[in-house]
């Protein structure tokens, strides 16, 4: 008998309503979660040796030892302020963080019972500097005349990947004889558009995916093996091969679904963080996402009235997450290298901004399980993506538009194009450059103000001549 039920697990899904759920954990019918996929990459990784790590599906090792470097570089108030407010908002077992007045005790390996332990700065005058490669906006240089965002480096990141991979990763849905709606399209042909504003205004521009490609040399063939070990772990003793079709309710126990999502979500972010970390080291990373509700059928999908905004920064870390040695290693990095203190007031201020041009209303997640709702702005959410954790450097990440609500579907299959058309019956922008100008619009709100500036002395996108 089938002690188990496979169960959907939020903490990956880029976009949190639509039709993607993937299954690591197995939870008991009692709702108590026990950890699996730990135990399965663990003895797969590291057969025989004893404490062995406890690492996420593809996580790296984690590498305590770099902490040192923070030593002293926050006080006991800030760092439990983050941890009680930001990160560990869902809690998480007493041994894994332990605060004291001086010090914060933080587990290693539960097995070998090892801890690191990080001093705090007595106080804020006594706090020794923040190592990190990215610049607060506060400690760039004077911006030059009509250049707000002069010396600045953003990376733009285009979810998803579009193209002929679109299906693969659900991030497709046609309407009759319509245009496919392809997410990773839409996001990268915004990014297109945004890139030459922002060089406009003085950044430089890199751009984490530039083509309908993945940027992962692996395929789902390199994680079969993987994905049928899990499933077996995770209590289907004969996972099937195949999905039967895109509506199959069990497509999530075949063995090609898994290592699908292996390549397209864990494979492909976990090579994006890797370019971003150690090649395009920005002082920014801008994910662009468009949102959607549940369609159902891609062939028949459900169209709906809703349509909304949101954005999210890391933090809100469920417990079970925390038990992952490398996850809770890679929140504490992130935690110390204050990121936080830079993405959520500029998270606040492009949210103002996509809310004014967009007029979207602010996203309400159903439940409180996965998110933690921050800043002041309404529209800024607290997750634990993969993007968002593993990035080395703030990171927004935008959520607007409902692509499958009639209107989003209206404008997106208008195109893009240049001045407004009438839709719906009302005058309006491409969604593509309204998306570009109103990010782009928030970017200079921000820095202009962080750097001392008017905004008003600047040249707004909206002004600017469109460029291809
Ligand atoms: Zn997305």
């Amino acid at each position: 008998m089938n002690r188990y039920i496979l169960t959907p697990d939020l903490r990956f899904d880029e976009s949190p309503n639509a039709a993607t759920r993937f299954a690591f954990h197995v939870i008991l019918r009692r709702n108590r979660v026990i950890r699996s996929s730990l135990l399965l990459v663990s003895a797969l990784f590291a057969a025989g040796l004893h404490a062995a790590d406890n690492v996420s599906i593809l996580g790296n090792k984690p590498r305590w030892d770099i902490f040192e470097n923070y030593q002293q570089t926050i006080t006991r108030d800030e760092f439990a302020h983050l941890i009680t407010d930001v990160y560990g908002t869902h809690g998480f077992a007493p041994d894994l963080i332990e605060i004291t007045d001086e010090t914060a005790r933080i587990l290693m390996n539960r097995d070998a019972q090892k801890f690191f332990t990080l001093r705090f700065a007595v106080d804020d005058a006594s706090r020794k500097r923040v190592p990190r490669l990215w610049r607060p906006a506060k400690s760039l240089p004077p911006a030059s005349a009509g250049k707000p965002l002069s010396n600045l480096k953003i990376a733009l990141d285009p979810g998803h990947l579009g193209g002929n991979w679109a299906k693969m990763e659900e991030r497709w849905f046609e309407v009759g004889e319509s245009k496919p709606i392809q997410e990773g399209d839409l996001t990268l042909c915004v990014a297109r558009l945004l890139a030459p504003r922002l060089r406009k205004l003085g950044a430089t521009v890199l751009f984490v995916r530039d083509a309908d490609e993945p940027t992962t040399s692996k395929r789902p063939i390199d994680f079969r093996q993987l994905a049928r070990n899990i499933l077996i772990t995770n209590g289907v003793p004969q996972p099937r091969a195949d999905v039967l079709d895109p509506t199959d309710p069990a497509k999530e126990q075949t063995i090609r679904w898994q290592s699908e999502i292996l390549f397209y979500r864990y494979s492909e972010i976990r090579r994006r963080a890797a370019r971003v970390n150690f090649k395009l080291h920005p002082d920014l990373v801008v994910c662009l996402h468009f949102n959607a509700e549940g369609w159902g059928d891609p062939n028949s999908p459900n169209l709906t009235d809703i349509n909304h905004l949101h954005l999210l920064v890391n933090g809100s870390y469920l417990a079970q997450e925390l038990e992952f040695d490398d996850e809770r290693f890679e929140m504490i990095r992130r935690l110390l290298s204050r990121a936080y203190d830079e993405e959520l007031p500029l998270a606040d201020t492009i949210a103002m901004a996509m809310a004014r041009e967009t007029g979207l209303p602010p996203y309400a997640y159903p439940t409180t399980n996965s998110t933690t709702k921050v800043g002041t702005s309404g529209y800024v959410y607290a997750r634990n993506l993969l993007a968002t954790r593993l990035y080395r450097c703030p990171v927004v990440y935008c959520e607007p538009y409902v692509m499958n609500s009639k209107d989003v579907f209206d404008r997106i299959q208008a195109g893009d194009y240049e001045g407004t058309r009438n839709i719906n019956g009302r005058e309006r922008k491409s969604i593509f450059r309204e998306y570009a100008d109103s990010v782009a619009d928030g970017l200079v709100e921000y820095y202009s103000k962080a750097r001392g500036g008017s905004r008003f002395s600047y040249v707004m996108s909206e002004t600017a001549p469109s460029v291809h």
